[in-house]
């Protein structure tokens, strides 16, 4: 048996509620042996003392629900979002606040590429530049004959330039839906949608999809630098090949590796071709391979687009500036067809659902799913839940259904979606946090990376202090208490992935899955909460210290 450490710190926030603050944890392996104080620790037999937390405070390690292990890949490419953000290495990208901004970056890096070199960029977000809209027209005058595609922040629409329309065939004729066209029936160079999107063949674009053993290395390094200690691959469409998952393997299953994984099958879409019938038996397979880092055996479906982008499928009254509808990322004929598959086979499912239209397909289909086929304990959960209204999570509750709810939106984008996307109104009751709380529906919260950053104290805070950007408040009914809000990135997230037995507190018999923090989240305001300085984490009793 391998030895006994006792790590004491200045506080041991476990989240269990029997013992809810502690000096010290004694990890044994990858495992916690027991948390409590250190004269309590002596009755576990000889232990090692090591002493290098003393003056941190040890808290759950953190359990991001809504992720997309490609994010690690996107920093091989030319950020032009609108905020500044932090790359795994600890590198501080300046934000893009105009366009002339967004243009003047992708000429600076257009004249430093070789001759052949197609220039990749992502984050752009147009919803911060009402009135001027990038098209196809701006790319051409940075390069007329370089490939350029720009893929936005939402990951659901991207523009390219007309080498790139030309080399794939893009032109007036083609009739498929999201190809957007100006008013003499040419294409602007704006693809909305992953039909669309995957018009562009001649590029190897920034694809959030698939996997690659270097931006996973770098997801690691953002989870460890944040305290992560789980994190999801949010819909791979890779699974059947038997090639990606050894490639999984033979990352995650390394002991440096510093996050454990559950990687979700992307079932429709995105080149997901196989029949759902095999792809359940394979994936119930699949799942009797997982290790105690890497998981497989959940299904990831998408509904519907974005908000901001205006593609997400809304209930009456729909969108704010005119009757747009929104866009059927899976036609709604064959979603229920293809969730009655895996419901059947006893395999939890995560679905896509950003407007409300999309909420309440998903919400009659589990209904109508249950009826053919009860279970219990499924877990199925509707994954953004940004529109969800009161009578939605009520329903969830009494389907037996989780919601992970996009909180993030509410600082990043609460302004444009109160001004400009759907009005006061129903932006005050978007991602509903305490609505979902008040049904009794088990909830998390999420960042959706490379939509906005991995940083769960940060979108702890967003959930608890519902301000946007500019200081405003929005929706205070929806806020919820900072130690509910990092309840629902530790406990509330783990089970939705249905590990909350193994991870999401210390408590005898856990994995030794830490955030080592500076400060106490606990106390903190919720404003201060993003505040709170991450040393880094432990991941199987492993420590993993953050980049300086
Ligand atoms: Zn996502």
């Amino acid at each position: 048996m391998s030895e006994l450490t006792i790590y004491p710190a200045r506080r041991v926030r476990t989240m269990d509620p029997a013992r809810p603050v502690v000096e010290a944890v004694a990890v044994r392996g990858d495992r916690v042996r027991a948390a409590g104080n250190l004269d309590e620790l002596a009755a576990y037999g000889p232990a090692r003392i090591d002493d290098r937390f003393s003056d941190a405070v040890l808290f759950p390690g953190f359990v991001e629900a809504h992720t997309h292990v490609m994010s690690g890949a996107m920093w091989d490419h030319t950020y032009v979002g609108f905020y500044e953000r932090m790359d795994p290495q600890g590198r501080r990208w300046e934000g893009c606040q105009t366009l002339d901004a967004v243009v003047e970056r992708l000429r600076a890096v257009e004249a430093e590429l070789q001759s052949e070199e197609p220039l990749l960029a992502w984050g752009l977000d147009p919803i911060f530049f009402p009135g001027d809209r990038l098209d196809r027209r701006h790319l051409d005058a940075v390069s007329p004959t370089r490939p350029i595609v720009v893929t936005h922040q939402s990951g659901h629409l991207m523009t390219v330039n007309s080498a790139v329309l030309h080399a794939d065939g893009i032109t007036g004729d083609t009739l498929v839906e999201g190809v957007v066209k100006g008013p003499h029936g040419e294409p602007t160079g704006e693809l909305q949608e992953p039909v669309a999107m995957s018009l562009v063949r001649s590029v190897p674009t920034t694809r959030v999809l698939g996997f690659e053993p270097s931006a996973a290395w770098n997801f690691g390094a953002d989870a460890r630098n944040h305290g992560v200690t789980t994190v999801v691959d949010l819909g791979s469409p890779v699974l059947m090949d038997e090639e990606a998952v050894t490639a999984y393997r033979a990352a995650v299953d390394q002991p440096e590796f510093s996050a454990r994984l559950s990687v979700f099958y992307m079932a429709a879409g995105f080149g997901a071709a196989t029949e759902p019938h095999i792809a359940a038996k394979r994936l119930l397979e699949l799942r009797r391979t997982s290790s105690p880092k890497l998981r497989f055996g959940h299904v990831k479906l998408i509904l519907d687009g974005s908000i901001q982008g205006f593609t997400a499928r809304l209930q009456e009254p729909g969108y704010l500036p005119d009757d747009r509808k929104g866009i059927w990322v899976i036609p709604p004929e064959t979603f229920a067809e293809t969730f009655q598959v895996f419901h059947d086979a006893g395999l939890t499912v995560h679905v896509h659902c950003n407007g409300d239209e999309a909420t309440e397909l998903f919400l009659d289909t589990v209904e109508h799913a249950l009826e053919l086929h009860p279970r219990w304990d499924h877990r199925h959960t509707v994954t953004h839940s940004q529109l969800s209204t009161p009578a939605q999570y009520r329903r969830m509750a009494a389907l037996g259904m989780c919601a992970n709810i996009f909180s993030n939106h509410i600082w990043y984008w609460g302004d444009q979606h109160r001004d400009i996307i759907l009005g006061p109104d129903r932006a005050s009751r978007m991602n509903a946090a305490a609505s979902a709380g008040r049904a009794g529906v088990p909830f998390t919260l999420h960042c959706d990376t490379p939509v906005t950053p991995l940083d769960a104290l940060a979108t702890a805070s967003y959930a608890a202090e519902r301000r946007t950007a500019t200081g405003r408040l929005l929706g205070g009914h929806e806020r919820i208490t900072v130690p509910d809000a990092l309840h629902a990135m530790t406990l509330g997230a783990a089970y939705t992935l249905k590990m909350d037995h193994e991870v999401g507190s210390i408590e005898a018999g856990k994995y030794a899955d830490f955030a080592v923090l500076a400060e106490d989240p606990w106390e903190a305001e919720p404003a201060a909460l993003r505040d709170v300085p991450v040393l880094g984490s432990v991941v199987g009793g492993r420590h993993f210290p953050a980049a300086t």
